[in-house]
């Protein structure tokens, strides 16, 4: 810790580092071990407001840049990201738990999409519409939003800042970033990084706090926030909208999922077991695309459990930083509580844990799998959030279909099929904003993420995200003779 060069603890706001008028602060702690790593700087609303008002000021100076040249100074921050490749992953780890080659991983990931944004920028093209009568012109250009305010979650604590700051830059709005307290000392580096890159003050701000819901409040109903960009939960995503009715605030909600993944008669069992744990494991089970729930048609169902269990029962537990780890612990008391109380209520209601099941010491849980699950069981709604896969028995297509869909969220789903015309089938049939085929690892930068229903609106990366910091302007040219 002492020896990384990133370590800030104060929050970043118009080109400086502050304190809280208050002068308090709040802990960071490791969750592999318990330590406290540092104190970081704990804002009230009144702080915050300050932050807005340095990015309204800063605005339109940077709106008025070109693309080219944002695109250079967001191109100087990501070479920063990478050549703190190393530091910004074992900060991560140490604050998250996350294992460090995840980590390592993520920095790229978060990274490129700062990449990728520096160059869609320049391709934020307009329209010319054939005009209705001969002395008219009719232009469609695109502007930047304005302020743009960005809430992220502990679970990738650099690539859901990259995800929204990323766009938000390219398009040239300034913004204001609020990471999570449980994470924001990579958010505090990479803040560093940009202030490194040369952003002019007050275009990039990061403001720390403990009290989430009083900051949220004032992102919201702050008229000088033009967007909200916000990664979490469900529950806290319904009440930033409500919050945000006030202002007719533009919203992007990436919220929680329950992602079936379902194995066909027709599968590679191996392929699907690999992509199962993949995907289920990965962060130890706490990411919003991890597989909630394993579906598997009753034929090939004994012969997948008993690959699966085997798999699972080989991952190695332990602190991130460790090689060959690869499951870290859990985020926090709560976590390991939820994931606690899931496996005793699908206990009771029937499920056979085929591995796992235990309770290690401090927040770690043994990767556990659980045969025989059914739709009434609390892990068959909600986000476990954890290193548990529930295993449910299916027969038909259209049955996996049903219970797939059979859920108010709708984010990422994945299946695995050797048929060419099922896999459209089933494709088609899923209502989920993101579907793996014969894969469980679809983040990309180049594709664009983001989920239906209660998981929320909007997408993040691709050609599609930067329309989501910009303002579409019609301007009509008349008495042209
Ligand atoms: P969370 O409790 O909703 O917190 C997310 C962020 O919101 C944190 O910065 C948190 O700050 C803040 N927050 C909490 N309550 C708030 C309030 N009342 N007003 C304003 N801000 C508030 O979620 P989490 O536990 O950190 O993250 C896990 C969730 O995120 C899961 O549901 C997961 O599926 C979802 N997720 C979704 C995506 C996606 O792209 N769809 C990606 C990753 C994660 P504090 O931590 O300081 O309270």
């Amino acid at each position: 810790m002492e020896k990384n060069s990133l370590i800030r603890t104060e929050a970043f706001v118009n080109g400086q580092w502050v304190k809280a008028a208050s002068s308090k602060t709040f802990e960071v702690t490791n969750p592999a071990t318990g330590e406290v790593l540092a104190q970081v700087t704990d804002m009230d609303r009144a702080d915050v407001q300050q932050a807005i008002d340095a990015a309204h000021k800063a605005w339109p100076s940077y709106r008025d840049t070109t693309a080219k040249e944002r695109a250079n100074l967001l191109r100087k921050w990501f070479n920063l990201m990478l050549e703190h490749k190393q530091e910004l992953a074992e900060l991560m780890t140490l604050e998250c738990g996350k294992v460090l080659q995840e980590s390592l991983g993520e920095v790229e990931y978060g990274a490129s999409f700062i990449e990728w944004f520096a160059e869609e920028a320049k391709r934020a093209y307009g329209d010319v519409i054939p005009a209705y009568s001969k002395d008219r012109r009719l232009v469609v250009i695109k502007q930047s939003v304005g302020v743009a305010a960005a809430i992220t979650p502990w679970n990738f604590p650099l690539a859901m800042i990259t995800r929204k700051v990323g766009p938000a830059l390219a398009a040239g709005s300034t913004v204001v970033v609020k990471p999570p307290s449980e994470t924001p000392l990579t958010a505090l580096a990479i803040s560093y990084l940009a202030q490194k890159a040369g952003f002019p003050p007050g275009v990039y701000n990061t403001i720390t706090s403990s009290n989430s819901s009083e900051i949220g409040k004032e992102l919201c109903e702050n008229t000088k926030v033009r967007k909200l960009s916000f990664t979490g939960s469900t529950p806290v995503g319904k009440i930033l909208m409500t919050q945000s009715a006030s202002t007719l605030k533009k919203l992007s909600l990436e919220l929680g999922g329950n992602a079936p993944f379902i194995v066909f008669d027709d599968a590679d069992l191996d392929a699907a077991v690999k992509g199962a744990i993949l995907s289920k494991f990965r962060n130890n089970g706490q990411t919003c695309v991890c597989v909630n729930r394993v579906l598997v048609q009753e034929s090939v169902y004994d012969a997948f459990v008993e690959k699966f269990t085997q798999a699972v029962a080989d991952l190695k537990v332990g602190n991130g930083l460790q090689k060959d780890v690869q499951v870290g612990p859990l985020i926090n008391k709560k976590g390991l509580e939820k994931v606690q109380q899931h496996v005793q209520d699908a206990v009771e209601k029937g499920a056979t844990v085929t591995t796992g099941g235990k309770h290690l010491e401090g927040l770690f849980y043994q990767p556990t799998v659980l045969a025989n699950a059914s739709p009434e069981m609390l892990i068959a709604r909600e986000e476990v959030f954890g290193p548990v896969a529930p295993v449910f028995k299916f027969s038909t297509e259209q049955e996996a279909i049903e219970m797939a869909n059979d859920t108010d969220y709708g984010l990422a789903s994945y299946f695995y099929s050797k048929d060419v015309a099922r896999c459209w089938r089933v494709s088609e049939a899923l209502e989920y904003g993101m579907v793996g085929i014969n894969e469980g690892m679809i983040s990309t930068e180049v594709a664009p993420f983001g989920g239906i229903k209660e998981s929320g609106f909007g997408r993040e990366g691709s050609k599609y995200g930067l329309d989501y910091f910009m303002e579409i302007k019609y301007m009509c040219f008349g008495g042209i003779e």
